[in-house]
């Protein structure tokens, strides 16, 4: 039987169709439209997701086609320019990439497309599904392609469906939340003549905000404007530069041929549940919010990145609890960005403004699982870093292969062990797919590291005994300062 069905192929079904294919587990991905899709929807790509690329092998083709701290030119109504952002924050040791990175959903979804091609998925596009069954066993679902039907058994269904999400709705899960027909935003990818591209531009007026995002890889810009109750929403070029005109005063732009558009709608809304029996919901099906501070693509991208290695556990064997971790994980983090997003739009309405991103909570780096049952340590509630946190970076390793980070090292989806003190004595094997590393004054072998300059040991508050257990997504499942190799055998049978 087929393992995974996924149903829709946006950022968040694309990245989970990526982390099974890449451990072989089958799956199909549907899509209902007939082709890739147009439009630079959500366009900033937060330092959290950059590392998840990083990990699937694509953080160097998605960067080519962005760029890191855009700047932000904010026209006050008295014509006052002030410029925000723009200087890339300095590279840390343990963290790689700095800022957001503003570039085209779309550019977002070829990139993964791409890498799916090379694990040798595909999207099924033009097929849509149309309902669905569950057993004790799998999901039959019913798909429509070419006006012919089929029915595709699966283990599991996994709706990645966006908001509208058939999947949600037939599972019976409700989308609680709003929809705020008075917040409004034409969004559009435009041509502009007279503007330079050297920043996003954004006018202050009373009626809202009009902006100009360069969106790089491509010729356009990104046009938003918040509609004021009353105002025409209409999405033809001539409207879209009347307001233009009039909130900017800026006669000498011309906006023309836009690539595509659209009115977006404030919708406010979380699942109360990510899961029924076999089926679960991952992204935009999931949680739906509004735009500002860049959350929506980044937290759908990350669900599914914390869903795929569990799946695929699951299927080769580990226990099935494994899965209840995935809702118990990911929806307060939907929540809390939810919150965030509300706060930010609050301020955008209130200020008829554009809210600047670049704060420390919307990089997503702080996303953690503390209190996760898969988190386990041994430290005080005190210490900087505890099991369920991101596991950090660190630059200024040397191995046998010469100078690495450590991201390099643990690239791939993988468990990853990583001793400070004497090489861990297991009693029984561990488990296949395991890459162990161990901190040493020289490196001989293959899994030695020297950190000369300390800053893995730093990274990790490690004393001289220190084990880390890392999970295929990036945090920490286990810290022991005890150096126990059995405690980390016990707690590597959590996943199979
Ligand atoms: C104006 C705007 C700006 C935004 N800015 C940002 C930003 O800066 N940063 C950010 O992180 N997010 C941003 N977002 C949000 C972001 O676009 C979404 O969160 C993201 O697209 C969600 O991805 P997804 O894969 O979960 O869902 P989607 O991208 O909606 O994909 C769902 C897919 O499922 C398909 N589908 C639906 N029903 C079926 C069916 N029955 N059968 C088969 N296929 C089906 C659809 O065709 C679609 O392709 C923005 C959104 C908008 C509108």
């Amino acid at each position: 039987m087929l393992t995974a069905l996924i149903a829709g192929a946006g950022p968040t079904g694309l990245t989970l169709a990526c982390e099974l294919a890449r451990r072989g587990v089958s799956c199909r991905v549907i899509e209902a439209v007939p082709g890739p899709q147009p439009g630079s929807r959500g366009k900033g790509i937060q330092p959290r997701t950059l590392e998840v690329f990083d990990d699937l092998g694509i953080v160097d083709r998605v960067l080519a086609n962005g760029r890191m701290a855009m700047p932000m030119r904010m026209i006050a109504r008295d014509g006052q320019v002030t410029m925000r952002g723009g200087e890339t924050p300095a590279v840390r040791p343990d963290v790689p990439y700095p800022a957001s990175l503003v570039t085209p959903e779309w550019r977002v979804e070829e990139a993964l497309r791409r890498r799916l091609g090379e694990f040798g998925g595909a999207v099924e596009f033009g097929t849509v599904l149309d309902g669905f069954e569950q057993s004790e066993d799998g999901v039959s679902a019913t798909v429509v392609r070419d006006g012919g039907t089929e029915v595709i058994t699966a283990r599991w269904l996994i709706g990645c469906d966006g908001g509208r999400s058939l999947v949600r709705k037939q599972a019976g899960i409700v989308f609680g939340g709003e929809t705020r027909e008075d917040i409004r935003m034409i969004v559009a990818d435009v041509m502009v003549d007279g503007l330079d591209r050297d920043a996003w531009h954004v006018w202050h007026h009373e009626d809202g905000p009009v902006s100009l995002c360069p969106l790089p890889s491509t010729g356009v810009f990104q046009y938003q404007a918040g509609m004021a109750p009353g105002q025409d929403p209409g999405l033809d070029p001539a409207n879209m530069q009347a307001i233009f005109a009039r909130r900017s005063g800026r006669t000498d732009i011309r906006l023309h041929a836009p690539e595509w558009s659209s009115l977006w709608r404030a919708n406010i809304r979380l699942a109360d549940r990510y899961r029924e029996g076999r089926v679960f919901l991952a992204g935009d099906a999931a949680h739906i919010h509004s735009p500002a501070g860049g959350q929506g693509m980044n937290t759908g991208i990350q669900d599914a990145y914390n869903l795929g290695w569990k799946l695929a556990a699951v299927a080769n064997g580990a226990p099935p609890a494994l899965l209840d971790s995935y809702e118990a994980e990911r929806r307060p983090v939907a929540a809390d960005v939810l919150a965030l997003s509300n706060a930010l739009l609050r301020q955008a309405v209130e200020q008829k403004s554009i809210v600047a991103r670049r704060k420390a909570n919307t990089t997503q780096l702080d996303v953690g699982y503390r209190h996760s049952t898969l988190a386990r340590d041994d430290r005080d509630g005190s210490a900087p870093l505890r099991a369920g946190d991101r596991a950090p970076d660190a630059t200024g390793l040397t191995t046998t292969r010469g100078g690495r980070r450590w991201f390099d090292l643990t690239r791939g989806g993988h468990f990853t062990l990583l001793s400070f003190g004497a090489a861990p004595a297991f009693e029984m094997r561990p488990p296949g797919g395991l890459r162990m590393f161990h901190v040493v004054g020289q490196a001989a072998g293959p899994g030695d590291i020297v950190d000369a300059q300390g800053h893995l040991a730093g990274a990790y508050a490690a004393t001289d005994r220190t084990l880390v257990l890392i999970r295929p997504d990036g945090y920490i499942a286990m810290i022991s300062d005890a150096g126990e190799a059995a405690a980390i055998s016990d707690h590597l049978a959590m996943f199979g």
